[in-house]
């Protein structure tokens, strides 16, 4: 049986993508992901992150 690949758009770098997770009905893709692992708190990039998580968050509350 073929499996099909479905795309996702992912949260943070909003691009399509196969593979990754989901959090709370929102994907995040597996680079995404590992670059979220590896950004420190004082990486500049920390802050785009938690902005673009914080999406998800918000959307909660509808
Ligand atoms: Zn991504």
């Amino acid at each position: 049986m073929e499996e099909e690949l479905k795309l996702h758009k992912c949260i943070i770098c909003e691009q399509e993508k196969v593979f990754g997770i989901m959090i709370c009905s929102e994907f995040l893709c597996d680079d995404c992901e590992a670059e979220m692992v590896r950004t420190d708190v004082m990486d500049a990039r920390y802050p785009f992150f938690i902005h673009q998580m914080n999406k998800i968050w918000y959307k909660q509350d509808a």
